[in-house]
């Protein structure tokens, strides 16, 4: 087998019939380093029945816009094509996976459908509905993280130091190359589709603008991958956590929507001659802390609810719950960066303007919004919404994550106890200060900057 068995499982009790091999493309939006597409391939060259892709698009969904649309859907053109030249037939349906999948599956007389991995519970369910309408079998491959995630551990983990020894103890055996996905012959191809038709028609939010900084696709995203390995990751762990230097990688867009494998990223920078400190450190965040997320979304049902955090944690927010905050905003002040403060209120400008907020901005942006809202429920809504509405890499268990640590205590432990946030670790301006240029970064993402700058 091309495809380790223990990436791979069932979600449905339905048989395999004679027909065609459907990989239902959704997370991994890629042609190239695919584990869940290998698999679809390997099982229709055993067969030899023709393989097929097909893409679901689903016109609105949470918070997303057409800042990830636009990314996302240039990003599949070039799968199309990629597909094409490997004589792989691409199909764009569109509208509820739980209506379109059973039709298609039932007009084109498939055999079986594969697809790939996600734990988020949206698309967890329409896989679980789309397994039930289904006549055939619908398997389901992690094709997301390096060590799939059932096999990682079969619970979920108190934090990453409980995670860490399993991942490690497991990459000898999953951090492998990839085989080459094959060319398949005699099947027709489809004419291409008109990408910037389907782009123009989507009805989505369009008030948030796609990027400009960052160029989606497969492609770009392995010469993003290139760039970081030569010229920053030497220095990742030394300049990750300055807001005013470009030390991290920028790969989450293209992890989230599926563009490269985060695999791929961990081959490439393994084969890096760079410091061991620095290529630890990102590993660390590429594989522990991103493996991590899943887990938690995979096990947690109440992932994005006060009652997904530790008991400890629970007790600390119920205990504070009366606490008075100094400053309270609604959405609309988050929105428009209209707080008291101008450190937030710059990370909220720049989160807009780019579509990527910093990483060490992130924990203190969503900490803040726990301090000035009503309670932490509240905070965590508010955070999700403004983090899946504008970051380009958001609606991802990574977000969730960074959300429920930096309000809820997830993955952390009991810090001395303060007003509001009780036990939960606490992040200030001083503390900011003391990390980078404030003023520096103030200046840079605030308009007019001299006016909204008191130092404190
Ligand atoms: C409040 C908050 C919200 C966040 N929202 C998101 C989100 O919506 N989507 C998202 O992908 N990440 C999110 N993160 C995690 C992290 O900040 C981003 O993954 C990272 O900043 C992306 O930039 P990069 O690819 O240049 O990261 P790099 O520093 O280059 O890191 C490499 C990769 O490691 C992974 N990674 C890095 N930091 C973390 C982390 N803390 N947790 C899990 N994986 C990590 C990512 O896949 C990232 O691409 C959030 C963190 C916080 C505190």
């Amino acid at each position: 087998m091309l495809v380790d068995v223990r990436r791979v499982r069932g979600r449905n009790e339905a048989p395999v019939a004679p027909g065609a091999v459907l990989y239902w493309m959704q997370r991994d939006q890629r042609a190239e380093d695919n584990w869940a597409l290998l698999y679809a391939q390997e099982n229709a060259r055993e067969r030899q029945v023709p393989l097929f892709v097909v893409f679901n698009l689903v016109p609105t969904f949470g918070n997303t816009t057409l800042r990830h649309y636009d990314f996302m859907l240039r990003g599949l053109a070039e799968t199309e094509g990629t597909l094409r030249k490997r004589g792989i037939p691409f199909f764009l349906t569109e509208g509820l996976p739980t209506d379109t999948l059973p039709a298609f599956v039932l007009e084109h007389q498939l055999g079986e459908v594969v697809t790939d991995f996600n734990p988020l519970r949206f698309t967890s369910a329409w896989r679980t509905k789309v397994g039930e309408l289904l006549p055939v079998r619908l398997t389901e491959v992690d094709a997301h993280n390096i060590v799939p995630c059932w096999v990682a551990s079969p619970k979920e983990e108190f934090a990453a130091y409980t995670f860490r020894p399993k991942v490690h103890k497991l990459l000898p055996e999953f951090l492998t190359e990839f085989p080459k996905l094959r060319q398949q012959s005699g099947v027709s191809l489809l004419p291409p589709i008109d990408w910037e038709r389907v782009l123009t028609n989507i009805t989505t939010d369009r008030t948030v603008l796609p990027v400009t900084w960052l160029a989606p696709g497969a492609q770009a995203a392995q010469r993003c991958l290139e760039v970081f390995c030569t010229e920053r990751l030497a220095t990742y762990d030394s300049k990750r956590n300055n807001p005013n230097e470009t030390g991290q990688s920028n790969l989450s867009p293209y992890f989230h929507f599926g563009q490269l494998a985060p695999q791929r990223a961990a081959l490439s920078v393994q084969a890096v001659k760079a410091p061991r400190a620095a290529r630890d450190a990102y590993l660390e965040e590429l594989i522990v802390r991103r493996e991590l997320a899943d887990n938690y979304c995979f096990y947690n049902e109440h992932y994005d609810r006060v009652e997904g955090s530790h008991v400890w944690a629970q007790k600390t927010i119920a205990e504070q719950a009366g606490d008075k905050r100094e400053f309270l905003y609604i959405k609309d002040n988050w929105e428009a960066a209209a707080t008291h403060d101008p450190l937030w209120n710059a990370m909220q400008r720049q989160l807009g303007e780019t579509g990527k907020l910093h990483g060490w901005c992130r924990m203190y942006w969503a900490k803040k919004i726990y301090e000035w809202s009503p309670d932490a429920q509240t905070a965590i809504d508010t955070a999700l919404y403004l983090n899946d509405r504008y970051e380009l890499d958001g609606s991802d268990p990574n977000g969730v994550v960074g959300v429920m640590w930096s309000i809820a205590g997830v993955h952390d432990r009991a810090w001395n106890p303060r007003p509001v946030f009780g036990k939960i670790r606490y992040m200030n301006f001083a503390g900011a200060k003391r990390k980078f240029d404030v003023k520096a970064y103030i200046e840079r993402w605030s308009e007019p900057a001299a006016t909204l700058f008191h130092d404190r």
